[in-house]
């Protein structure tokens, strides 16, 4: 028997699956959003979700406020147009949003539902697995 390593993800510790880290995971969910449109719907919490369990490249400014806004959205029904005219207002010009590329640092944190649980699915299943995975960010706010 071959002994098989799980590689998980530094940042969520998810586990790649089909040869896809987290951010190959995130790019393919929001793929299956072009032919339903329920998902594509939750586009904002998608993003928001996987960024917050995903912040090394991000300014933590810029986290936080994301943090903020998915907590509104879900709580307080926070529109996702309202968010982006505030985010656009916050990180508007020279703001930065990206952390710079030596600055990085992650800082593991393990969540119980991570976009691998969300991708192992696969596209008719994702509405359901994206609501769990939201929630879960959610709780951890
Ligand atoms: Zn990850």
């Amino acid at each position: 028997m071959i002994a098989r390593t799980t590689r998980l993800c530094p940042e969520c510790f998810g586990q790649e699956i089909d040869g896809l880290c987290c951010r190959g995971m995130l790019a393919l969910v929001t793929s299956w959003e072009w032919g339903n449109p329920k998902l594509g719907a939750k586009h904002f919490e998608i993003v928001s979700s996987f960024l917050i369990q995903h912040p090394s490249q991000y300014e933590d400014k810029a986290i936080q406020s994301l943090r903020v806004m998915l907590r509104r959205h879900l709580d307080e029904g926070l529109p996702v147009d309202r968010i982006r005219k505030i985010h656009g207002d916050l990180f508007a010009g020279r703001t930065r949003v990206r952390a710079d590329e030596g600055n990085t640092v992650i800082q593991p944190r393990e969540w119980p539902i991570t976009v691998s649980y969300v991708y192992v699915g696969g596209p008719d299943e994702a509405l359901e697995r994206v609501n769990r995975w939201v929630t879960c960010v959610r709780s951890g706010l």
